[in-house]
Protein backbone atom coordinates (compact mmCIF):
# COMPACT_ATOMS: atom_id res chain seq x y z
CA UNK A 1 0.00 0.00 0.00
CA UNK A 2 3.18 2.39 -0.85
CA UNK A 3 0.41 4.70 -2.45
CA UNK A 4 -1.54 5.74 0.44
CA UNK A 5 -0.95 9.21 1.81
CA UNK A 6 -0.46 10.53 -2.09
CA UNK A 7 -2.49 11.29 -4.91
CA UNK A 8 -3.41 9.29 -7.75
CA UNK A 9 -2.48 11.07 -11.11
CA UNK A 10 -3.86 8.61 -13.16
CA UNK A 11 -1.29 5.35 -12.77
CA UNK A 12 1.01 8.15 -10.94
CA UNK A 13 1.08 8.23 -7.16
CA UNK A 14 1.95 11.83 -6.22
CA UNK A 15 2.66 13.72 -3.18
CA UNK A 16 4.44 16.84 -3.35
CA UNK A 17 1.99 19.26 -1.55
CA UNK A 18 2.94 20.65 1.76
CA UNK A 19 -0.29 20.32 3.75
CA UNK A 20 -0.71 17.03 5.05
CA UNK A 21 -3.50 15.73 7.22
CA UNK A 22 -4.82 12.45 8.62
CA UNK A 23 -7.64 10.11 8.97
CA UNK A 24 -9.56 10.08 12.35
CA UNK A 25 -10.95 7.00 14.18
CA UNK A 26 -14.06 8.40 15.63
CA UNK A 27 -14.55 5.98 17.96
CA UNK A 28 -11.67 7.57 20.06
CA UNK A 29 -10.77 10.74 18.47
CA UNK A 30 -7.44 9.18 17.22
CA UNK A 31 -5.62 10.20 14.24
CA UNK A 32 -4.27 7.03 12.55
CA UNK A 33 -1.01 6.98 11.16
CA UNK A 34 -0.34 7.81 7.49
CA UNK A 35 -0.20 11.29 6.60
CA UNK A 36 -2.00 12.43 3.40
CA UNK A 37 -0.68 14.69 1.66
CA UNK A 38 -3.21 17.50 0.28
CA UNK A 39 -2.75 18.04 -3.44
CA UNK A 40 -0.73 20.64 -4.51
CA UNK A 41 -1.98 23.07 -7.44
CA UNK A 42 0.38 21.71 -9.91
CA UNK A 43 -0.87 18.35 -9.00
CA UNK A 44 -4.53 19.62 -9.87
CA UNK A 45 -3.48 20.88 -13.22
CA UNK A 46 -1.52 17.46 -13.93
CA UNK A 47 -4.62 15.48 -13.06
CA UNK A 48 -6.93 17.96 -15.30
CA UNK A 49 -4.29 17.67 -18.46
CA UNK A 50 -4.02 13.41 -17.90
CA UNK A 51 -7.94 14.01 -17.44
CA UNK A 52 -8.61 15.45 -20.52
CA UNK A 53 -5.75 13.09 -22.36
CA UNK A 54 -7.71 10.11 -21.13
CA UNK A 55 -10.77 11.38 -22.12
CA UNK A 56 -9.88 12.20 -25.50
CA UNK A 57 -8.99 8.16 -25.81
CA UNK A 58 -11.90 6.84 -23.43
CA UNK A 59 -14.50 8.32 -25.63
CA UNK A 60 -13.25 6.52 -28.52
CA UNK A 61 -13.02 2.65 -27.27
CA UNK A 62 -15.63 0.21 -28.16
CA UNK A 63 -18.60 0.10 -26.23
CA UNK A 64 -18.22 -3.20 -24.99
CA UNK A 65 -14.54 -2.27 -23.66
CA UNK A 66 -16.26 -0.04 -21.40
CA UNK A 67 -19.30 -2.33 -20.52
CA UNK A 68 -16.02 -4.69 -20.16
CA UNK A 69 -14.11 -2.64 -17.51
CA UNK A 70 -16.82 -1.33 -15.01
CA UNK A 71 -18.04 -5.39 -14.73
CA UNK A 72 -14.32 -6.08 -13.36
CA UNK A 73 -14.06 -2.93 -11.57
CA UNK A 74 -16.80 -4.86 -9.85
CA UNK A 75 -15.11 -8.33 -10.12
CA UNK A 76 -11.97 -6.39 -8.61
CA UNK A 77 -13.52 -4.75 -5.34
CA UNK A 78 -15.27 -8.39 -4.33
CA UNK A 79 -11.90 -9.54 -4.38
CA UNK A 80 -10.71 -6.99 -2.27
CA UNK A 81 -13.72 -6.65 -0.11
CA UNK A 82 -12.16 -7.30 3.58
CA UNK A 83 -9.58 -4.54 3.62
CA UNK A 84 -12.24 -1.89 2.42
CA UNK A 85 -14.94 -2.86 4.86
CA UNK A 86 -12.43 -2.83 7.21
CA UNK A 87 -11.01 1.15 6.53
CA UNK A 88 -14.74 2.13 6.05
CA UNK A 89 -15.93 1.19 9.61
CA UNK A 90 -12.43 2.45 10.60
CA UNK A 91 -12.53 5.65 9.54
CA UNK A 92 -16.47 6.00 9.70
CA UNK A 93 -17.67 4.26 12.95
CA UNK A 94 -20.24 2.88 10.88
CA UNK A 95 -20.95 -0.55 11.82
CA UNK A 96 -19.74 -3.80 9.90
CA UNK A 97 -23.61 -4.70 8.43
CA UNK A 98 -23.86 -1.43 7.28
CA UNK A 99 -20.52 -1.23 5.26
CA UNK A 100 -21.44 -4.40 3.76
CA UNK A 101 -25.07 -3.62 2.36
CA UNK A 102 -22.75 -0.42 1.18
CA UNK A 103 -20.29 -2.69 -0.37
CA UNK A 104 -22.87 -4.59 -2.76
CA UNK A 105 -24.69 -1.97 -3.45
CA UNK A 106 -21.11 0.40 -4.88
CA UNK A 107 -20.55 -3.16 -6.55
CA UNK A 108 -23.84 -3.46 -8.03
CA UNK A 109 -23.36 -0.48 -9.27
CA UNK A 110 -20.84 -0.33 -11.37
CA UNK A 111 -22.63 -3.46 -12.86
CA UNK A 112 -25.95 -1.87 -13.36
CA UNK A 113 -24.68 0.95 -15.20
CA UNK A 114 -22.61 -1.22 -17.57
CA UNK A 115 -25.92 -2.80 -18.12
CA UNK A 116 -27.56 0.31 -18.84
CA UNK A 117 -24.97 1.04 -21.95
CA UNK A 118 -24.72 -2.76 -22.73
CA UNK A 119 -28.52 -2.52 -23.54
CA UNK A 120 -28.42 0.77 -25.22
CA UNK A 121 -30.73 2.45 -22.89
CA UNK A 122 -28.26 4.98 -21.93
CA UNK A 123 -27.38 5.81 -25.28
CA UNK A 124 -30.98 6.80 -26.31
CA UNK A 125 -30.70 6.00 -29.72
CA UNK A 126 -33.47 7.44 -31.73
CA UNK A 127 -33.97 6.91 -35.34
CA UNK A 128 -35.84 8.78 -37.73
CA UNK A 129 -36.04 7.29 -41.53
CA UNK A 130 -35.07 9.62 -44.44
CA UNK A 131 -38.23 10.16 -46.71
CA UNK A 132 -36.80 11.51 -50.04
CA UNK A 133 -40.09 12.07 -52.05
CA UNK A 134 -41.88 13.81 -48.86
CA UNK A 135 -43.80 17.14 -50.60
CA UNK A 136 -42.83 19.45 -50.42
CA UNK A 137 -39.44 19.21 -49.18
CA UNK A 138 -38.11 15.44 -48.51
CA UNK A 139 -37.34 14.77 -45.49
CA UNK A 140 -33.74 13.97 -43.93
CA UNK A 141 -32.27 11.11 -42.09
CA UNK A 142 -32.14 11.87 -38.21
CA UNK A 143 -30.00 10.02 -35.88
CA UNK A 144 -29.74 10.87 -31.96
CA UNK A 145 -27.85 9.54 -29.06
CA UNK A 146 -25.99 10.90 -25.73
CA UNK A 147 -22.15 11.07 -26.26
CA UNK A 148 -19.84 11.94 -23.53
CA UNK A 149 -19.77 15.29 -21.91
CA UNK A 150 -15.76 15.39 -21.24
CA UNK A 151 -13.76 15.07 -18.03
CA UNK A 152 -16.06 15.09 -14.48
CA UNK A 153 -15.22 16.01 -11.09
CA UNK A 154 -17.04 14.18 -8.03
CA UNK A 155 -16.90 15.11 -4.82
CA UNK A 156 -17.58 12.54 -2.62
CA UNK A 157 -19.65 12.95 0.95
CA UNK A 158 -18.99 11.96 4.53
CA UNK A 159 -21.29 9.87 5.42
CA UNK A 160 -21.18 7.30 2.04
CA UNK A 161 -17.90 6.23 1.93
CA UNK A 162 -18.25 3.60 -0.72
CA UNK A 163 -21.75 4.30 -3.02
CA UNK A 164 -21.35 8.27 -2.73
CA UNK A 165 -17.57 8.68 -2.80
CA UNK A 166 -14.58 7.30 -4.65
CA UNK A 167 -16.97 3.48 -5.22
CA UNK A 168 -20.05 5.61 -5.72
CA UNK A 169 -22.79 6.28 -8.22
CA UNK A 170 -21.30 9.15 -9.52
CA UNK A 171 -18.14 7.99 -10.59
CA UNK A 172 -19.73 5.07 -12.03
CA UNK A 173 -22.25 6.80 -13.77
CA UNK A 174 -19.43 9.34 -15.37
CA UNK A 175 -17.55 6.61 -16.31
CA UNK A 176 -20.29 4.42 -17.85
CA UNK A 177 -21.47 7.81 -19.61
CA UNK A 178 -17.86 7.78 -21.20
CA UNK A 179 -16.31 10.60 -19.04
CA UNK A 180 -13.15 10.54 -17.77
CA UNK A 181 -13.07 11.46 -13.97
CA UNK A 182 -11.38 13.50 -10.75
CA UNK A 183 -12.34 12.22 -7.84
CA UNK A 184 -11.90 15.34 -4.62
CA UNK A 185 -11.90 12.46 -1.93
CA UNK A 186 -13.71 13.57 1.44
CA UNK A 187 -11.42 14.26 4.06
CA UNK A 188 -13.07 12.20 6.61
CA UNK A 189 -12.40 8.81 5.17
CA UNK A 190 -9.36 9.03 3.15
CA UNK A 191 -8.10 5.34 3.45
CA UNK A 192 -10.98 4.26 1.87
CA UNK A 193 -10.78 6.67 -0.86
CA UNK A 194 -7.61 6.44 -1.72
CA UNK A 195 -8.16 2.36 -1.44
CA UNK A 196 -10.84 2.36 -3.79
CA UNK A 197 -9.10 4.54 -6.51
CA UNK A 198 -5.94 2.11 -5.67
CA UNK A 199 -8.51 -0.41 -7.27
CA UNK A 200 -10.03 1.18 -9.65
CA UNK A 201 -7.02 2.45 -11.75
CA UNK A 202 -5.55 -1.60 -10.88
CA UNK A 203 -8.74 -2.87 -12.90
CA UNK A 204 -7.87 0.41 -15.47
CA UNK A 205 -4.87 -0.63 -16.28
CA UNK A 206 -5.40 -4.38 -16.59
CA UNK A 207 -8.12 -3.29 -19.41
CA UNK A 208 -6.23 -1.47 -21.21
CA UNK A 209 -7.83 1.93 -20.23
CA UNK A 210 -6.40 5.21 -21.19
CA UNK A 211 -4.04 6.54 -17.95
CA UNK A 212 -5.60 9.16 -16.50
CA UNK A 213 -9.01 7.78 -16.61
CA UNK A 214 -9.24 8.48 -12.91
CA UNK A 215 -7.20 10.56 -11.35
CA UNK A 216 -7.95 10.96 -7.11
CA UNK A 217 -7.01 14.20 -5.59
CA UNK A 218 -6.70 14.43 -1.74
CA UNK A 219 -7.53 17.82 0.17
CA UNK A 220 -8.55 18.95 3.65
CA UNK A 221 -9.32 22.03 2.33
CA UNK A 222 -11.52 23.96 -0.38
CA UNK A 223 -8.77 25.27 -2.44
CA UNK A 224 -8.41 21.95 -4.78
CA UNK A 225 -12.32 21.35 -5.02
CA UNK A 226 -12.36 25.32 -5.96
CA UNK A 227 -9.42 25.23 -8.21
CA UNK A 228 -11.07 21.88 -10.02
CA UNK A 229 -14.50 23.53 -10.89
CA UNK A 230 -13.24 26.68 -12.26
CA UNK A 231 -10.80 24.68 -14.62
CA UNK A 232 -12.56 25.15 -18.18
CA UNK A 233 -11.23 21.04 -18.93
CA UNK A 234 -13.95 19.95 -16.59
CA UNK A 235 -17.23 19.32 -18.22
CA UNK A 236 -19.77 18.70 -15.14
CA UNK A 237 -19.00 18.42 -11.92
CA UNK A 238 -21.21 15.71 -9.52
CA UNK A 239 -21.23 16.73 -5.50
CA UNK A 240 -23.35 14.77 -3.35
CA UNK A 241 -23.06 16.72 0.27
CA UNK A 242 -24.51 19.86 2.45
CA UNK A 243 -26.59 22.85 0.87
CA UNK A 244 -23.33 25.49 1.62
CA UNK A 245 -20.87 23.22 0.36
CA UNK A 246 -23.15 22.71 -3.14
CA UNK A 247 -24.29 26.80 -3.15
CA UNK A 248 -20.74 27.46 -2.56
CA UNK A 249 -19.44 25.71 -5.91
CA UNK A 250 -22.29 26.99 -7.93
CA UNK A 251 -21.69 30.36 -7.05
CA UNK A 252 -17.71 29.37 -8.03
CA UNK A 253 -19.03 27.71 -11.82
CA UNK A 254 -20.82 30.89 -12.14
CA UNK A 255 -18.14 32.58 -12.73
CA UNK A 256 -16.55 30.22 -15.17
CA UNK A 257 -16.51 31.56 -18.73
CA UNK A 258 -17.95 28.64 -20.29
CA UNK A 259 -21.32 27.69 -17.92
CA UNK A 260 -21.41 24.00 -17.01
CA UNK A 261 -23.92 21.97 -15.33
CA UNK A 262 -23.42 20.78 -11.54
CA UNK A 263 -25.32 17.67 -9.94
CA UNK A 264 -25.01 18.26 -6.35
CA UNK A 265 -27.65 16.39 -4.41
CA UNK A 266 -27.74 18.36 -1.15
CA UNK A 267 -29.61 18.33 2.29
CA UNK A 268 -33.02 17.35 3.13
CA UNK A 269 -35.47 16.59 6.12
CA UNK A 270 -37.85 14.15 4.65
CA UNK A 271 -40.91 14.97 6.26
CA UNK A 272 -42.82 12.78 7.26
CA UNK A 273 -46.90 13.28 7.47
CA UNK A 274 -49.30 10.93 9.60
CA UNK A 275 -52.80 11.70 9.28
CA UNK A 276 -55.33 11.06 12.10
CA UNK A 277 -56.92 8.06 10.99
CA UNK A 278 -53.01 6.40 9.55
CA UNK A 279 -52.31 6.94 13.77
CA UNK A 280 -55.67 5.77 14.92
CA UNK A 281 -55.51 2.72 13.57
CA UNK A 282 -51.60 2.24 13.59
CA UNK A 283 -50.27 4.41 15.68
CA UNK A 284 -47.59 1.88 17.40
CA UNK A 285 -46.66 0.16 13.95
CA UNK A 286 -45.90 3.99 12.28
CA UNK A 287 -44.11 4.45 15.52
CA UNK A 288 -41.55 1.46 15.54
CA UNK A 289 -40.74 2.31 11.98
CA UNK A 290 -40.16 6.01 12.03
CA UNK A 291 -37.90 5.34 15.18
CA UNK A 292 -35.81 2.71 13.52
CA UNK A 293 -35.36 5.05 10.35
CA UNK A 294 -34.02 8.34 12.94
CA UNK A 295 -32.02 5.77 14.20
CA UNK A 296 -30.72 4.14 11.90
CA UNK A 297 -26.86 5.02 11.49
CA UNK A 298 -26.97 7.90 13.71
CA UNK A 299 -29.49 9.60 11.00
CA UNK A 300 -26.65 9.94 9.01
CA UNK A 301 -28.67 9.63 5.59
CA UNK A 302 -29.76 12.66 2.91
CA UNK A 303 -33.08 10.50 3.39
CA UNK A 304 -33.19 10.37 7.06
CA UNK A 305 -36.46 12.11 8.42
CA UNK A 306 -36.48 15.12 10.61
CA UNK A 307 -40.26 16.33 10.87
CA UNK A 308 -43.09 14.80 11.44
CA UNK A 309 -46.59 16.34 10.59
CA UNK A 310 -49.48 14.95 12.58
CA UNK A 311 -52.79 16.62 13.96
CA UNK A 312 -52.88 16.87 17.45
CA UNK A 313 -54.77 13.57 19.23
CA UNK A 314 -54.44 11.08 22.13
CA UNK A 315 -53.28 8.53 19.69
CA UNK A 316 -50.32 11.35 18.63
CA UNK A 317 -49.29 11.54 22.76
CA UNK A 318 -49.27 7.89 22.49
CA UNK A 319 -47.20 7.54 19.49
CA UNK A 320 -44.77 10.40 21.04
CA UNK A 321 -44.30 8.07 24.10
CA UNK A 322 -43.31 5.25 21.85
CA UNK A 323 -40.73 7.13 20.14
CA UNK A 324 -39.34 8.52 23.67
CA UNK A 325 -39.52 4.81 24.68
CA UNK A 326 -37.65 3.66 21.21
CA UNK A 327 -34.76 6.49 21.32
CA UNK A 328 -34.52 5.98 25.32
CA UNK A 329 -33.64 2.20 24.92
CA UNK A 330 -31.50 2.41 21.41
CA UNK A 331 -27.96 2.48 22.12
CA UNK A 332 -25.30 5.51 21.66
CA UNK A 333 -24.07 5.44 18.21
CA UNK A 334 -20.87 7.34 16.56
CA UNK A 335 -21.14 9.69 14.49
CA UNK A 336 -19.14 9.69 11.57
CA UNK A 337 -16.42 12.50 12.20
CA UNK A 338 -15.71 14.79 15.44
CA UNK A 339 -16.55 17.54 12.75
CA UNK A 340 -19.84 15.81 12.01
CA UNK A 341 -20.81 15.62 15.98
CA UNK A 342 -19.53 19.06 16.51
CA UNK A 343 -21.70 20.32 14.05
CA UNK A 344 -24.86 18.21 15.30
CA UNK A 345 -24.68 19.44 18.73
CA UNK A 346 -24.50 23.32 17.45
CA UNK A 347 -28.01 22.70 15.43
CA UNK A 348 -29.53 21.01 18.00
CA UNK A 349 -28.55 23.92 20.34
CA UNK A 350 -30.01 26.25 17.76
CA UNK A 351 -33.05 24.37 17.12
CA UNK A 352 -33.64 24.53 20.84
CA UNK A 353 -34.45 27.72 20.83
CA UNK A 354 -37.32 27.42 18.34
CA UNK A 355 -38.59 23.98 19.48
CA UNK A 356 -39.58 22.06 22.56
CA UNK A 357 -37.23 19.39 23.15
CA UNK A 358 -39.10 16.13 24.55
CA UNK A 359 -36.47 13.86 24.84
CA UNK A 360 -32.36 15.12 24.70
CA UNK A 361 -30.25 11.85 23.36
CA UNK A 362 -27.75 11.15 25.68
CA UNK A 363 -24.11 12.24 24.01
CA UNK A 364 -20.61 10.57 24.73
CA UNK A 365 -17.75 11.72 22.26
CA UNK A 366 -18.78 11.69 19.41
CA UNK A 367 -21.57 8.43 20.62
CA UNK A 368 -25.30 9.82 20.70
CA UNK A 369 -28.91 8.50 20.59
CA UNK A 370 -31.73 10.32 18.75
CA UNK A 371 -33.07 13.65 20.15
CA UNK A 372 -36.78 14.29 19.78
CA UNK A 373 -38.50 17.66 19.62
CA UNK A 374 -42.09 19.49 18.96
CA UNK A 375 -43.87 22.24 18.33
CA UNK A 376 -47.11 23.70 17.20
CA UNK A 377 -47.81 24.29 13.64
CA UNK A 378 -48.42 27.52 14.12
CA UNK A 379 -44.71 28.43 15.53
CA UNK A 380 -43.75 26.23 12.70
CA UNK A 381 -45.44 28.39 9.79
CA UNK A 382 -44.08 31.91 11.72
CA UNK A 383 -40.67 30.18 11.89
CA UNK A 384 -40.21 28.25 8.55
CA UNK A 385 -36.52 27.55 9.26
CA UNK A 386 -37.27 25.35 11.66
CA UNK A 387 -37.40 22.50 8.57
CA UNK A 388 -33.98 23.14 7.73
CA UNK A 389 -31.86 19.93 8.08
CA UNK A 390 -30.00 18.81 10.79
CA UNK A 391 -27.41 15.73 10.10
CA UNK A 392 -27.93 12.78 12.58
CA UNK A 393 -30.33 11.57 14.00
CA UNK A 394 -33.32 14.69 15.23
CA UNK A 395 -37.34 14.73 14.65
CA UNK A 396 -39.35 17.29 15.15
CA UNK A 397 -43.08 16.61 15.74
CA UNK A 398 -45.05 19.76 14.54
CA UNK A 399 -48.44 18.94 16.05
CA UNK A 400 -51.52 20.77 13.59
CA UNK A 401 -55.03 21.37 15.34
CA UNK A 402 -56.51 20.00 12.15
CA UNK A 403 -56.40 18.94 8.11
CA UNK A 404 -56.00 22.34 7.06
CA UNK A 405 -53.78 23.58 9.61
CA UNK A 406 -51.21 20.72 8.35
CA UNK A 407 -51.69 21.67 5.04
CA UNK A 408 -50.55 25.27 5.10
CA UNK A 409 -47.33 23.64 7.15
CA UNK A 410 -46.60 21.57 3.66
CA UNK A 411 -47.15 23.96 1.44
CA UNK A 412 -44.46 26.19 3.10
CA UNK A 413 -42.05 22.99 2.76
CA UNK A 414 -38.96 23.58 0.53
CA UNK A 415 -37.95 21.04 -1.98
CA UNK A 416 -36.55 17.78 -0.82
CA UNK A 417 -35.70 14.86 -1.74
CA UNK A 418 -38.75 12.72 -0.31
CA UNK A 419 -41.85 12.75 1.38
CA UNK A 420 -43.52 10.25 2.96
CA UNK A 421 -47.41 9.38 3.52
CA UNK A 422 -48.82 7.52 6.43
CA UNK A 423 -52.77 7.82 5.47
CA UNK A 424 -55.54 5.25 4.15
CA UNK A 425 -55.89 4.79 0.53
CA UNK A 426 -58.73 7.05 0.36
CA UNK A 427 -56.96 9.94 1.76
CA UNK A 428 -53.93 10.04 -0.59
CA UNK A 429 -55.20 12.74 -3.20
CA UNK A 430 -55.59 14.80 -0.19
CA UNK A 431 -52.27 15.30 -0.47
CA UNK A 432 -50.97 13.83 -3.05
CA UNK A 433 -50.62 17.32 -5.20
CA UNK A 434 -48.38 19.55 -2.34
CA UNK A 435 -46.54 16.46 -1.39
CA UNK A 436 -45.43 15.72 -5.58
CA UNK A 437 -44.32 19.75 -5.58
CA UNK A 438 -42.07 19.24 -2.81
CA UNK A 439 -40.38 16.31 -3.70
CA UNK A 440 -38.10 13.93 -6.31
CA UNK A 441 -39.74 10.75 -4.25
CA UNK A 442 -43.02 10.10 -2.37
CA UNK A 443 -43.12 7.17 -0.15
CA UNK A 444 -46.57 5.73 0.73
CA UNK A 445 -46.61 4.15 3.95
CA UNK A 446 -43.07 3.72 4.58
CA UNK A 447 -40.19 5.67 5.67
CA UNK A 448 -37.78 7.24 3.61
CA UNK A 449 -34.45 6.17 4.83
CA UNK A 450 -33.26 2.79 2.13
CA UNK A 451 -32.43 4.01 -1.59
CA UNK A 452 -33.36 1.10 -4.44
CA UNK A 453 -30.76 1.76 -7.17
CA UNK A 454 -33.24 0.94 -9.59
CA UNK A 455 -34.10 2.26 -13.62
CA UNK A 456 -36.98 3.86 -11.91
CA UNK A 457 -35.38 5.75 -9.31
CA UNK A 458 -35.30 9.02 -9.15
CA UNK A 459 -32.73 10.79 -6.14
CA UNK A 460 -33.13 14.39 -6.60
CA UNK A 461 -35.52 16.39 -5.47
CA UNK A 462 -36.58 20.40 -5.55
CA UNK A 463 -34.12 22.95 -4.70
CA UNK A 464 -32.58 22.82 -2.12
CA UNK A 465 -32.56 18.87 -1.77
CA UNK A 466 -30.76 19.55 -5.47
CA UNK A 467 -29.92 21.98 -7.37
CA UNK A 468 -31.56 20.02 -10.54
CA UNK A 469 -34.29 18.67 -9.93
CA UNK A 470 -34.84 17.38 -13.65
CA UNK A 471 -31.83 14.34 -13.03
CA UNK A 472 -31.01 11.79 -10.49
CA UNK A 473 -28.00 10.42 -8.58
CA UNK A 474 -29.04 7.26 -8.43
CA UNK A 475 -30.32 4.89 -11.08
CA UNK A 476 -29.88 4.44 -14.75
CA UNK A 477 -30.78 7.91 -15.41
CA UNK A 478 -27.46 9.12 -13.28
CA UNK A 479 -26.08 8.25 -16.73
CA UNK A 480 -27.54 10.90 -18.37
CA UNK A 481 -26.06 13.83 -16.29
CA UNK A 482 -22.80 13.33 -17.91
CA UNK A 483 -23.71 12.40 -21.31
CA UNK A 484 -24.75 15.23 -24.14
CA UNK A 485 -27.97 14.63 -27.19
CA UNK A 486 -26.10 14.82 -30.46
CA UNK A 487 -28.19 14.48 -33.86
CA UNK A 488 -26.54 13.03 -36.89
CA UNK A 489 -27.93 14.06 -39.99
CA UNK A 490 -28.27 12.23 -43.35
CA UNK A 491 -25.60 9.83 -43.08
CA UNK A 492 -25.23 7.05 -45.08
CA UNK A 493 -27.80 4.49 -44.88
CA UNK A 494 -25.12 1.70 -43.82
CA UNK A 495 -24.32 3.43 -40.62
CA UNK A 496 -27.68 3.52 -39.50
CA UNK A 497 -28.62 -0.28 -40.50
CA UNK A 498 -25.94 -1.12 -38.78
CA UNK A 499 -27.41 -0.39 -35.58
CA UNK A 500 -29.91 -3.48 -35.14
CA UNK A 501 -27.94 -5.28 -32.47
CA UNK A 502 -25.22 -4.40 -30.14
CA UNK A 503 -22.21 -5.12 -31.74
CA UNK A 504 -23.35 -3.95 -34.89
CA UNK A 505 -24.08 -0.38 -33.08
CA UNK A 506 -20.56 -0.34 -31.40
CA UNK A 507 -19.48 0.27 -35.15
CA UNK A 508 -21.11 2.77 -36.08
CA UNK A 509 -20.83 4.58 -32.80
CA UNK A 510 -17.35 4.67 -33.19
CA UNK A 511 -18.26 6.48 -36.61
CA UNK A 512 -20.24 8.86 -34.90
CA UNK A 513 -17.65 9.39 -32.23
CA UNK A 514 -15.17 10.11 -35.43
CA UNK A 515 -13.10 7.66 -36.07
CA UNK A 516 -14.89 4.69 -38.22
CA UNK A 517 -13.39 1.55 -39.00
P1 LIG B 1 -19.97 18.65 2.82
O1 LIG B 1 -19.32 19.11 4.06
O2 LIG B 1 -20.74 19.64 2.03
O3 LIG B 1 -18.80 18.00 1.94
C1 LIG B 1 -19.00 17.42 0.65
C2 LIG B 1 -17.79 17.67 -0.22
O4 LIG B 1 -17.81 19.02 -0.69
C3 LIG B 1 -16.46 17.51 0.47
O5 LIG B 1 -15.56 16.96 -0.47
C4 LIG B 1 -16.10 18.92 0.85
O6 LIG B 1 -14.72 19.13 0.96
C5 LIG B 1 -16.62 19.69 -0.34
N1 LIG B 1 -16.98 21.06 -0.01
C6 LIG B 1 -17.87 21.47 0.91
N2 LIG B 1 -17.96 22.81 0.90
C7 LIG B 1 -17.10 23.25 -0.06
C8 LIG B 1 -16.72 24.54 -0.53
N3 LIG B 1 -17.24 25.64 -0.02
N4 LIG B 1 -15.80 24.62 -1.52
C9 LIG B 1 -15.25 23.50 -2.04
N5 LIG B 1 -15.56 22.26 -1.61
C10 LIG B 1 -16.48 22.13 -0.64
O7 LIG B 1 -21.01 17.48 3.13
P2 LIG B 1 -20.74 16.12 3.97
O8 LIG B 1 -20.52 16.44 5.39
O9 LIG B 1 -19.77 15.29 3.26
O10 LIG B 1 -22.13 15.33 3.83
C11 LIG B 1 -23.23 15.57 4.65
C12 LIG B 1 -24.33 16.28 3.85
O11 LIG B 1 -24.50 15.64 2.59
C13 LIG B 1 -25.68 16.24 4.52
O12 LIG B 1 -26.30 17.49 4.38
C14 LIG B 1 -26.43 15.18 3.73
O13 LIG B 1 -27.84 15.31 3.75
C15 LIG B 1 -25.88 15.40 2.36
N6 LIG B 1 -26.01 14.22 1.52
C16 LIG B 1 -26.86 14.29 0.46
C17 LIG B 1 -27.06 13.16 -0.32
C18 LIG B 1 -27.98 13.21 -1.49
O14 LIG B 1 -27.99 12.27 -2.26
N7 LIG B 1 -28.77 14.25 -1.66
C19 LIG B 1 -26.37 11.97 -0.03
C20 LIG B 1 -25.49 11.95 1.06
C21 LIG B 1 -25.33 13.10 1.82
P3 LIG B 1 -13.90 18.74 2.30
O15 LIG B 1 -13.73 17.25 2.27
O16 LIG B 1 -12.61 19.46 2.08
O17 LIG B 1 -14.70 19.23 3.45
Amino acid sequence: MNFLGKNHIGYQASAFGNHVFFGIDPRNNQPFETPFRQASPEEVDSALTKSQEAFETYRLIPIEKRVQFLKAVSEKLKANKEILIHWFCAESGLPKDRAEVEFARSCFQFEFYAKAVETGYALEIKLDPADPDRKPNPKPSLTKLNIPVGPVVVFGASNFPFAYSTLGGDVASALAAGCSVIVKAHAMHPHTSSISAHFILETAKEQDMPDGILCHLLAEDFTVGQQLVQDPRVKAVGFTGSIAGGMALQKLISERKEPISLYAEMGSSNPVTVTKNALEKRASEIGKQISASVLLNAGQFCTSPGLLFAEESANLNTFKEELIQAFLQSELQCMLHPGISKRYFERIEEHAALVDVIYAGKREGNFIQPTLAETTAANFLANPHIQEEIFGSYLTIVKCSDEVELSMCLQLLEGQLTNSLYAEADEINRFLPVLTAKSGRIIYNGVPTGVEVSFAQQHGGPFPSSLNSYFTSVGWDAIKRFQRPVTFQNFPQEFISKKVELNENVHFLHFLNGKYE
